[in-house]
């Protein structure tokens, strides 16, 4: 069946009964085979869509099924080197084969992290299992640090929701005020491309549709960033806000939040704000849906994103068409980031020029920072765009517990900093980039100075074959080429020939549909730039 078939059987039943839902649901459930049947016969789907869905998925496929705890396999939590202890103290309370593995889980302040009875945990010493296990209460004993070196715009606590909501009524039927003020800020999407957010509301607007949808891009699959889970636990009302005003300008009636199945807390309080704000009836005319991920990190591209609400493998579309254009049920869809979403009330009230008064003229405004556990001072930051990294490092993060030799900022995807060079850095699109790093979403991981930079770059290169959709060649086999040449270089008498590792990643770097294949060749390119010395070892 083609896509776009599966796609207009899916929207038949809608979000209400949405099929991505139902097969999450059957394959929690381990259901047997026939019961996958009926559910595609129900949605007129061949079974090969529904099992080819429920395959896809970390949390859903039948070896991971019904683990008792899920281990973060986060880069923060290996680098910290905290998870094989951690597991030989989960054994003490659950058998070995109970116990399964997620992506990130976003307690990279802590590390030693877990998932267990939807609920995640920091657990490094054996009293803190006990206490967990013992089904006692039981209150995480370190919390991360947050701050904010400027005018806070995303951590202001908001002191009265009702003139909080009020500010929609001051451009009710203003659609062209909201652009203007959105285009004078100069807000850029924060997930990590950083397209300006306007164009999309001003696209959305131009298409003739008779639904429209805005989603929330809240699968923050970045190991190392938690900063959207800060937002949605404790800005929730910033985030609803942002979706709700972009609602009402470009004609959208209902807000999808994807929300990774990573962030149970996160589902949980976003799931009361909007009890809130609908038994309050501070909204009126718009509806929110919270999906939650079932754990694939390329369904933090956009179109993945679209396809897993859909019930469809997800797998990146070619664009054209963009999501502005035919995003969720073909539909024209605004599609952007939780921390992007949380900006727009802030301007809203206080001027599209007062945003852009902050930071620097092509990167306006604040970003959120998220620091590991190997800063003093882990945690959210407020950092205003252009600040020099040196002081978010020394004067947010208190600097290094121990030395460091240097850090993954953005991602997997994101560049490898040696930490000599942070002094020329700033905090900005422009600064990052041009000096061939990524700020990406601003997740900061460190790798110490006794981590083998070899080890690193084969845990990407493994994340980039195991988290690959599959859609393009170049991703989906050469992912795996680079990780096994990296693997026998660890462990065999093997050494890589540089001109053929080369070519590779030039092939990923250009041949690549998305950014998952396309990106992974900068950090291991910075990786033989700037750790030369200690990887020549390894090649020919
Ligand atoms: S680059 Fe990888 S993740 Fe992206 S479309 Fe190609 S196979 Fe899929």
């Amino acid at each position: 069946m083609s896509n776009k078939n599966i796609r207009a059987l899916s929207e038949r039943k809608g979000l209400n009964d949405n099929l991505f839902e139902n097969i999450s649901e059957l394959s929690l459930k381990d259901v047997v085979k026939e019961e996958f049947h009926e559910l595609a016969d129900r949605f007129h789907l061949d079974d090969s869509v529904v099992l080819g869905t429920s395959s896809f998925y970390d949390f859903l496929k039948p070896e991971n099924r019904n683990k008792k705890v899920y281990v973060c396999d986060g880069t923060a939590c290996m680098t910290s080197g905290t998870q094989k202890s951690l597991i030989k103290g989960l054994e003490k309370h659950i058998n070995a084969d109970e116990i399964g593995h997620a992506a990130c889980l976003g307690r990279c302040h802590s590390n030693s992290a877990f998932m267990f009875n939807d609920k995640t945990y920091s657990a490094k010493k054996k009293e803190q299992l006990n206490q967990i296990f013992s089904k006692k209460e039981y209150s995480q004993e370190k919390k991360y640090q947050t701050g904010c070196n400027t005018t806070p715009v995303l951590t202001s606590p908001i002191d009265d929701l009702n003139d909080f909501y009020a500010l929609a009524e001051e451009f009710t039927n203003k659609p062209q005020q909201i652009i203007d003020e959105l285009k004078t800020s100069n807000l850029r999407g924060r997930g990590g491309a950083g397209f300006p957010y306007w164009i999309k509301l001003y696209t959305v607007i131009k298409e003739k549709a008779d639904q429209k949808y805005i989603v929330c891009n809240a699968d923050e699959g970045d190991p190392g960033a938690y900063s959207d889970m800060y937002l949605m636990e404790h800005q929730p009302h910033k985030v609803l806000f942002g979706m709700y005003i972009s609602g009402k300008c470009v004609g959208a009636d209902t807000g999808v939040l994807y929300i990774r199945g990573e962030y149970p807390d996160s589902i949980r309080t976003i799931r009361k704000a909007i009890k809130e704000l609908t038994s309050s009836k501070l909204i009126n005319d718009f509806n929110f849906k919270i999906i939650r991920g079932q754990g694939a990190y390329v369904c933090g591209e956009e179109t993945a994103l679209l396809n897993s609400i859909e019930g469809l493998r997800p797998e990146v579309r070619v664009r054209p068409p963009y999501p502005a254009q035919e995003g969720l049920y073909g539909k024209p869809t605004v599609l952007s980031n939780v921390e992007t979403f949380a900006n727009i009330h802030w301007i809203l009230k206080n001027s599209g020029k007062a945003y852009e008064d902050l930071g620097t003229k092509n990167s306006t405004g604040t970003k959120l920072v998220s620091l590991d556990s190997f800063f003093k001072e882990p945690g959210i930051y407020e950092i205003e765009m252009g600040t020099p990294l040196d002081s978010v490092l020394n004067d947010f993060g208190g600097g290094f517990t121990s030395e460091v030799k240097a850090l993954q900022i953005g991602g997997p995807l994101g560049g490898i900093v040696p930490v000599e060079k942070i002094k020329d850095l700033t905090l900005d699109f422009e600064s990052l980039h041009n000096n061939g790093f990524l700020l990406g979403h601003a997740g900061f991981v460190c790798i110490p100075k006794d981590f083998p930079m070899i080890r690193f770059i084969e845990h990407l290169m493994k994340f980039t074959a195991d988290e690959s959709c599959g859609k393009c060649y170049p991703c989906r086999i050469g992912s795996f080429r680079g990780y096994e040449m990296i693997k026998k270089a660890r462990y065999d008498d093997y050494k890589i020939d540089r001109q053929l590792f080369n070519d590779l990643l030039e092939t990923l770097e250009f041949g690549s549909l998305c950014a998952l294949g396309g990106g992974v060749p900068l950090p291991v390119k910075n990786a033989l730039q700037y750790f030369e010395e200690e990887l020549k070892a390894f090649f020919k």
